[in-house]
């Protein structure tokens, strides 16, 4: 099991994802050490000296900006939020990859030289293709580079069926799995609302239709970015307070389930290719990658997210 030197964490990238991140990891209490850095170390200092004038008020960590490859010695986890966001509701996360596939490559290269021991969690889109060639770059583990793959989708796809159910989130499992993105399916055969399956609290319930209404909440989490992007120009809590789970769960070893972007090796039959399925988080990164129990459908719908993320990969100079 990795053993942390530290709990330090750093986040590439001190825009609207990466303040975001800190912020909630800052206010979790988990790390010891947050530094930010950002190619324009001015915004990285600004946004470090504002959320260190919260350090009354958290338990105590110290926040500071720092400079590459110096700021990724000794750090336990390094979140990579680098990168151009969706400029508008038009553009898909697809649509970044040419420039992020730079901004991704060069940062893992410097992570490598200065701390080959460190966890490397990307969340700049399109993040399944960015965790893939994060790794390619590196010859490290699978586990210790992963992705936020849909773990935001799925805490998306939880809050709309809770609020739908009229059940608390925490009561919801469910997921949505494969790209973070436009080929992402919820894997309803999955579902469980407190303690039952989707189907048998559906029939005991019996308030709506909601064989109409199932498509209808999955269109919702897919169009959840786009519509706050047409809102507010980006997205940022939520993924903040997903990104601060995964790092919580690695960071204090939970073994928590969490569909984050996980490079598969003939699981669901698929290889050579890294998205969102629930795995096992713990010291290492990625312990596991589960194998869940879909339906003929639902692996045809993988295998679909899959050849779609395949062929972005390819687009790849
Ligand atoms: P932003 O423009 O607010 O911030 C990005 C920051 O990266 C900027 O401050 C920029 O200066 C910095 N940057 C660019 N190149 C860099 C480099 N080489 N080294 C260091 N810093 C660099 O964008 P944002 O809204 O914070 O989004 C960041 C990324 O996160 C985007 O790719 C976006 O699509 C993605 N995102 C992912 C999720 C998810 O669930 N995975 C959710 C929301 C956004």
């Amino acid at each position: 099991m990795a053993n942390f030197k530290s709990r330090k964490v750093v986040i590439v990238g001190a825009g609207a994802v990466g303040s975001g991140f800190a912020f909630a990891l800052a206010q979790s209490g988990i790390a010891e050490e947050i530094t930010l850095l950002d190619v324009n170390t001015d915004l990285a200092k600004g946004q470090a000296l504002d959320l260190a004038h919260g350090a009354p008020f958290y338990r105590p960590v110290s926040i500071q900006a720092g400079s590459a490859p110096d700021a990724y010695r000794n750090a336990a986890i390094v979140v990579v939020t680098a990168g151009k966001a969706q400029a508008g509701p038009g553009q898909s996360r697809l649509d970044l990859l040419q420039i992020n596939a730079k901004i991704v490559t060069s940062i893992v290269s410097d992570i490598q030289s200065v701390n080959p021991d460190a966890i490397v969690l990307v969340a700049t889109n399109p993040v399944d293709v960015l965790t893939h060639v994060a790794r390619l770059r590196t010859d490290w583990p699978r586990g210790r580079i992963l992705g936020s793959g849909t773990v935001l989708d799925s805490a998306r796809f939880r809050w709309l069926l809770a609020e739908h159910c009229g059940i608390s989130p925490q009561n919801i499992h469910a997921s949505i799995l494969g790209e973070h993105g436009d080929s992402e399916f919820a894997a309803w055969s999955l579902v469980h609302v407190g303690g039952l399956q989707m189907d048998d609290y559906c029939s005991v319930c019996g308030k709506c239709d909601f064989v109409r209404r199932r498509p209808q909440i999955l269109e919702q989490v897919r169009r959840s970015a786009y519509h706050i992007i047409g809102y507010k120009g980006s997205t940022s809590f939520g993924v903040a307070m997903a990104m601060t789970q995964i790092v919580r769960a690695i960071l204090r070893n939970e073994r928590r389930v969490m569909t984050v972007s996980a490079p598969l090796e003939g699981e669901y039959g698929l290889r050579d290719v890294t998205l969102g399925v629930p795995c096992v988080l713990g010291a290492n990164g990625i312990e596991e990658v589960i194998q869940a129990r879909l339906t003929p459908d639902e692996m045809q719908q993988l295998a679909h997210s899959a050849s779609v993320l395949q062929d972005s990969l390819a687009q790849l100079q």
